[in-house]
Parts: structure tokens; sequence; C-alpha cells
């Protein structure tokens, strides 16, 4: 950052008093501008014994599987942007079930609120920021051209709690 948002003066990196760490504080209206990890929501969606997954159209990886997900907007809830991005990217009407993970990435400033959810019918569409979207078996999810490690965790975590009544949410897993 190298401008105040708020006046269009410069900002400066200084530790403001009582913080403990560095922060861009606006040179003219000392507005201290605060940098936080931007939300991802996003959803397993089930439907019987198949899985919802979307062929990104769109930068990063291009041609890569994943589940429907994309960044939280401001005024909606978690649930209500996977909602969103499931009928976004995929012409799809879900309903939430369940929380199924929480992934923290500090390395890129995300953090991810993927839930479990069902499909509520079989009539799924590319959107624009899908190539293709299908309904797969579990055995034949394509592990080696997911777009995300994140995508590889939750589909693995659900691979495991699939058929369960009970699919309590986990954390980032350990590093292999
Ligand atoms: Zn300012």
């Amino acid at each position: 950052m190298r401008f105040c948002s708020h006046c269009s003066a410069p900002v400066q990196l200084v530790r403001p008093q009582g913080d403990d760490r560095e922060r861009f504080v606006c040179t003219s209206c000392e507005i201290v501008h605060y940098v936080n990890p931007k939300i991802v929501v996003g959803s397993v969606c089930t439907l019987g014994d198949r899985l919802l997954l979307c062929r990104r159209a769109i930068e990063p990886r291009v041609g890569f599987w994943t589940i429907p997900a994309g960044w939280l907007e401001n005024g909606e809830t978690a649930e209500e942007g996977a909602m969103r991005e499931a009928r976004e990217e995929a012409c799809a009407d879900i309903a939430i079930e369940g929380l199924i993970a929480v992934y923290s990435i500090p390395r890129i400033e995300q953090v991810q609120i993927l839930f479990r959810a069902r499909l509520l019918s079989a009539d799924v569409a590319a959107g624009p920021e899908s190539q293709e979207v299908r309904l797969v078996e579990w055995d034949e999810i394509p592990w080696g051209q997911l777009a995300f490690p994140t995508v590889g965790w939750v589909l693995r975590r659900a691979l495991e709690l699939r058929g369960q009544q009970h699919w309590p949410a986990t954390f980032n897993p350990e590093p292999a």
C-alpha cells in the first residue's frame, strides 16, 4: 500500500502506539489501514453418491478442477457466499448441511471456510467462471488435476467421512 484510500496522501509503515506490529498509517489524516486475511467460502456439493466439480475457466489455474468456491462478499454470511458461488460457477442450487473445514493459509493471507452441501437437483451447468461442470463418482476425482492444495485436502476429508452421519469440522491437515 502506498497511498491512503481515504485522502490519497502517502502512507507510512509505522507501529501505532499500543499496537504490537507495524501498520500502514496515513501521513495526513492518520487513519490506520489494517490489512487482514481475505475469506474464501466454498462447498463440497453432493447429490446421492456423486460430487460436483468445476473446471476453471479463469486464472489462476485455468483448466484445473475445483469445488465451487470464491471470495466472500461484504453483506453476506459465509453460507450465503458459498450458495452464491455454487450458483455462479455451476448454476447449482444447494442446501448447506454443515461446516466441513476451516483452512488457514497465512502465506497467501487467506482463511477458507468450506461447507458440506446437498445439491437440490442434477440440473447444473458451467457458469462464466467454469469451462465445464461435472457430477463425478467418488472414484473419479481427478486428484492430479486439482486447482489448489486445499481442494485436495477437503476432498480427501469428504472421502473419509462419506456415508457417515456426522461430519466433524476439521482444520489444516498435518504437513505431510
Ligand atoms: Zn489519509
